[in-house]
């Protein structure tokens, strides 16, 4: 049997007063999601802990069988492992943001979801002014790298954690010489930034500017046992986002670069789902991440949100229920939620379906009340390869 795993970043939610009290799930039109939970067998998966950052790293390590606890050092290694970046033995990585601010205070987490091709402009001008402090990669978008030898014991803050708030506030801490020479490297790249081009351009064109480099989410790089050791299948990671893509290659995943796919609500639901059916052909396990329902709940808006689950249904699952072999178990889950209402991650369960030939189905839709009913109850993250293998 073959495994197709589809993940709906942030797509859990609580109900929302002025939908009726539903849930941006519950208020889609989403027949390919719904069928596919009828004819499957539903519970809610425990996907983070109390004692670890509520991100995606944390969430999808865990769902892949990976114990946070020993393996996860920060959001920056996993990113720098998707780039192919080289990083000393002795030398940290930083997710680094390209956040706006405006009078002291942090305006968008994103830089206006600044585009990759503006991000390579100020990262080559941030790698010009502090070469002697570390070096910058473009990522995608928003989301860069910063590698440095300095900062592995610092505390730092994740940008969409304090959105309208003063940036000085939340610097890294604590106060000693490595703090203060990146915290001056972070305040001094707002006056560089803001002069660019780039920026005076954004600014022109009514674009909120790209104007501070923020660093956090640092660790050394870690390693992990190959995902065909742990689970004796060959697996296949089909992502967007550097954090996933991360994740399958340094568990020896394959991780093909999808054209088209950008992490956000323009990516390319075909193709997606195009290569996650070719690789089910050569692999025995698919893991298909798709990152824009997160972004509508950190955005905050339910209709968003429900305009994203409908165009994965139609756009995506649509053409994986009308393509796939027969021998192919599908299953749907949610990393974590992201409730329109709190626009960041919480640590609640979130549904999840496992549908198989042969598997009597609990008759349920997709969402999180029939999670709740679903015939196999609440089950931890670490376990639901090894549940869905066995089911
Ligand atoms: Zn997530």
């Amino acid at each position: 049997m073959k495994h197709l795993v589809i993940v709906g970043d942030g797509m859990a939610d609580y109900p929302v007063e002025e939908a009726n009290g539903k849930t941006p799930l519950q208020a889609a039109e989403k027949p390919n999601m719904d069928e596919i939970a009828r004819r499957g067998r539903m519970g809610m998966l425990r996907t983070l802990r109390p004692n670890l950052p509520r991100g995606s790293d944390v969430a999808n390590l865990i769902i892949l069988g990976y114990d946070p606890y020993s393996c996860y050092t920060g959001r920056g290694p996993l990113e720098a492992a998707a780039r192919g970046v080289r990083v000393g033995d002795n030398e940290v990585v930083f997710r680094c943001n390209l956040i706006t601010v405006e009078e002291n205070r942090v305006v968008d987490y994103s830089g206006g979801h600044v585009t990759t091709s503006d991000a390579e402009v100020l990262i080559s001008e941030l790698n010009r002014r502090f070469v002697n402090i570390g070096r910058f990669y473009t990522g995608v978008s928003y989301r860069n790298i910063f590698v440095s030898k300095w900062g592995g014991g610092l505390r730092a803050t994740p940008p969409h954690d304090i959105v309208g708030e003063e940036y000085g506030k939340h610097l890294l801490k604590p106060d000693n010489e490595e703090s203060r020479l990146l915290n001056r490297m972070m305040v001094e790249s707002i006056r560089i930034l803001s002069e660019n081009q780039v920026n005076i351009r954004r600014r022109k064109a009514g674009d909120r500017p790209a104007n501070m480099a923020w660093i956090w989410g640092q660790g050394r790089m870690p390693s992990l046992e190959p995902f065909s050791l742990k689970h004796g299948l060959r697996g296949v990671v089909i992502a967007a986002v550097d954090l996933i893509k991360g994740i399958g290659k340094l568990a020896q995943m394959h991780v093909p670069e999808v054209p088209g796919a950008t992490g956000y609500y323009d990516t390319s639901y075909e193709n997606k789902a195009a290569y996650a059916v070719k690789a089910l052909e050569e692999f025995d396990f698919v893991y298909l991440h798709v990152e824009a329902p997160d972004e509508a709940g950190h955005e905050g808006s339910f209709e968003t949100k429900v305009k994203v689950i409908e165009e994965m249904d139609r756009r995506l699952l649509k053409k994986i229920l009308d393509s796939v072999e027969e021998n192919v178990s599908i299953s749907i889950l949610v990393d974590h939620p992201t409730p329109v209402s709190v626009r960041n991650h919480t640590l609640d369960p979130t549904p999840f379906t496992v549908m198989k030939p042969g598997l009597k189905g609990d008759g349920l839709p997709f969402d999180e009340n029939s999670g709740l009913k679903g015939s196999l109850g609440l089950v931890d993250g670490m376990e639901i390869v090894k549940l869905i293998k066995s089911v």
